[in-house]
This record gives structure tokens, sequence and C-alpha cells, in this order.
């Protein structure tokens, strides 16, 4: 199993190597002081993982060629305007300026997220959708998760694991089992880009996590990131230091009274760790809930121009799931097209990033969820690696999809559904 194409090194410039994918030239991070032109790599979130033979190099690459292209295709073709239009003349002055690449202002946005008209919607998200190809083509990265521990010392008012539900059988993996659990999804089923996640758990110190990267680091070539507490800048020092290169770190909502409402602290210090997770070079995953209670059009528009500014390398962005055990418990959740909208919306606001289909909005919808974001514009996916034994009671919101799932079952749903859209599971760089 491969979720990365091998390129080969072709230049360099500064401290990117160039590389090349069936003759496209992308960018990539190196930091391999002896990689050389003519190297074949495998890259990840925009960084060189590792060097890789030139036999099984070459291998791959002729097992996907004729593949990616046939991929490729499809994804053009379905991702054509040709002979489309959407109903009202407003939506496509505005949707026309989108595809000019203006930047769209905020009031237009709002009216893109208000639409109601069903061939104004779908427009737009067939518009999200033929941007996303045209900066992205059919590249779609598969990233796995794994949540090493279900305690949390916080109380998130959305939160299914918060520290206030009792009714929740609580887990904590240990460093061995989440180092096999690592190693199995490296060496058996071909992961290159792994987040490890955990509620806010004081067992899991900065200490201990660096000495988990670290030999997670030295022992497999991987693209890690890390979604736990809140460390501060000299956590996430350490934490670079130990290997990881990236931080899952969502806002929820940058409506500051929101939030605090939410989270009983103010926004500052998370904005201060994402920040500082950006300065010291860490890839940012972030993003919000949406149709959270009390939050309005206004907010979900103002969380993705927030989210814009933290440069994030990605966006996930995913439905409010009302949890049984936390106080929102009767709060309604979001229907399908708010969040498809938001991510249409993330799409024309920021052609570049990449964004999550998430879990959540395949819980929200089963069949269609998933299928339904990547035709509005994303275009990554992230599985859950987490054993079995642990996984449901990961339980941020009821009833996760996959809960049940092998992780062998998963990928090959992914695919299934990746190859259906024509769309190729690889990262190729930045
Ligand atoms: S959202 Fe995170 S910090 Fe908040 S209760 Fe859930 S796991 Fe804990």
């Amino acid at each position: 199993m491969c979720y990365a194409i091998p390129g080969k090194v072709v230049g360099f410039k500064d401290k990117k190597a160039v590389v090349d994918y069936f003759g496209e030239k992308k960018f990539a991070w190196n930091e391999f002081e002896d990689l050389k032109i003519g190297d074949y790599i495998y890259a990840q979130g925009g960084f060189v993982i590792n060097k890789i033979p030139e036999k099984e190099a070459l291998e791959i690459l002729e097992f996907w060629k004729e593949t990616f292209f046939e991929l490729r295709e499809r994804d053009f073709r379905l991702s054509s305007l040709d002979n489309l239009s959407p109903s009202s003349k407003k939506t496509r002055i505005i949707l026309d300026r989108a595809l000019e690449g203006k930047k769209l202002k905020e009031d237009e946005l709002l009216y893109l997220l208000n639409l109601e008209d069903r061939g104004d919607i779908e427009y737009l998200y067939k518009t999200a959708n033929f941007i996303r190809q045209k900066y992205h083509k059919n590249a779609c990265c598969v990233h796995g998760i794994i949540e090493f521990s279900n305690y949390c010392t916080v109380n998130c008012l959305y939160c299914g694991i918060r520290k206030s539900n009792r009714a929740l059988n609580r887990y904590r993996m240990t460093e061995d089992e989440i180092f096999f659990t690592v190693k199995e999804a490296v060496e058996k089923h071909g992961f290159k880009a792994i987040v490890l996640q955990s509620g806010e758990d004081p067992y899991f110190n900065v200490e201990k996590l660096s000495a988990l990267i670290y030999k997670i680091r030295k022992n497999f070539p991987l693209l890690l990131f890390i979604s736990t507490s809140e460390v501060g800048e000299n956590g996430l020092k350490e934490f670079y230091r130990a290997g990881a290169r990236g931080v899952l770190i969502r806002f929820e909502t940058s409506n500051p009274e929101l939030y605090e409402k939410l989270h009983n602290e103010k926004i500052d210090e998370r904005i201060s760790e994402i920040e500082s997770a950006r300065k010291l070079g860490f890839l940012v995953l972030t993003g919000g809930l949406i149709g959270l209670p009390q939050q309005t059009p206004e907010d979900i528009i103002n969380d993705i121009l927030f989210a814009k500014k933290l440069k994030p390398e990605m966006y996930t962005f995913g439905p409010f799931l009302p949890h049984p055990q936390t106080p929102l418990r009767d709060e309604k959740k979001p229907d399908l097209d708010i969040v498809l909208k938001t991510t249409a919306l993330i799409r024309l606001h920021d052609p570049y990033g990449k964004i999550v289909s998430t879990t959540a909005v395949e819980t929200l919808d089963p069949e269609k969820g998933r299928i339904s974001a990547f035709m509005a514009g994303a275009n990554s996916l992230m599985l859950n690696l987490t054993p079995m034994k642990y996984k449901k009671f990961y339980q941020i919101y009821p009833e996760r999809i996959h809960e049940n799932e092998t992780i062998e079952f998963q990928i090959q749903k992914a695919l299934f559904d990746l190859k259906k859209l024509g769309r190729a599971p690889t990262d190729l760089g930045i």
C-alpha cells in the first residue's frame, strides 16, 4: 500500500528540493544533507520524508504511470464546468470573479454561504471543485490518526471526552502500544503522515511525548503531527527538536465570546499556540466547528478568514455533533449543506490550501458526506489507525463512523471512493 508517489530530485532552490513527478515540478523542504540530484524521494506535506532506492522507485512509478494519468483524466472530466451555470445572475458574477482568481469580499462570501437556490448551491460546489482541480490536480493526501488517550482535564462544552463525562470508559495507550501502532501503519499499510492525538492528558507531558516522538522518528520515515494539550512555545520547541513537523490545533470558533463560553477561557492562548507553532516551522492543521449553538453565518465567514490568516497547511472544519453526555446535548446538528458551503468557501478563499473531508462530515451523512465534501473542494483524508479496542472510546462526538471498521477495510473503502472520483492518494509536495 502506498500513499505517496516517488519523485525524482532534479534541482535545489534554497532549502527546498525541486522534485519531478511525471513531468510536473514541485518543491519539498529538504532536511537530508546528502540528498543529491537524481535521488528518488517521498515527500509529504511539502517535506522530503525519505530517500528510496532507484530500483524500488522505478517499479512503483511504472505501476502508477498509467493509473495516474487515467485518474487524472477522470478527475478532470468530473470537475469540468462546461455547459453549467447557476440560477441567479448575482451568483454567476461572484463565482466568475472567484474563477478569475479574484479575492472575494466578505459580503460576497456571506452571500454565497446564505444561498438557498439548489442550482446556485450546486454551482458553488462545482466552482470550488474546479478551483481545487486547477490548483492541486487530483492529488489527495491520506493521513492516519492515532488517538492514544481519551483522558482530559478540560471541559469543553461540546466534547464527549470532557472531564465531566463520567459515563465514558477512559483509556491510555502505553508508549509501546503507540510505537507499534505507528510501526504497523508505516511498515504494513504504507502511511507516510500520521497525527498523534489525545485529550489534555497530564500523563503525557512534554518530556514523555518528546521521547516518544524521537523514538518514532528515529525508526520510521514519516511526517509526524502532534495534537495534544497546549504546551506553549518551549514545549513546541521540544516537539520540533524531537522530530515532529506538524501540529493539529483547531481554534473551533474565532468569535471570542463564543470561544470563552465553550472553553471557559480566552481564545488568546489558543491563537498564540498556533502562531508559535507556525513560527517554529511546523505545518499547521487548523479549523473550526460548523453549526455551533449561537454561531451566526457571519461567524462562519470570520472563521474562514481567520483560519487563512493562520497560514495553515491544511484546513479541518467539521460539523458540530451534539454528544448526549455534554451540556449541549439538546442542540441541533447542522445540515450537510452548511458544511459543504463552508468547505467550498474555504476553497474559494484559499485555492492553495489543503482541505480535509472530516470523519465528522461522514458521520453527519454516512452515505454522501465524504464524496460530497470532495466534490465541494476538499482534497485530503484522515483514516483512523487507533486500535479497535480503544477506538469507540474516543467519543468526541457520538456514533463516529468507521468505529467498528478495521484499518484494512477503511483503506479499501477510501481507495474505492478516491478512484471513483479520479483522485490519487498521493501528496506531491508544495
Ligand atoms: S476538545 Fe480537547 S481539550 Fe476540549 S474536552 Fe475535548 S479533548 Fe479535552
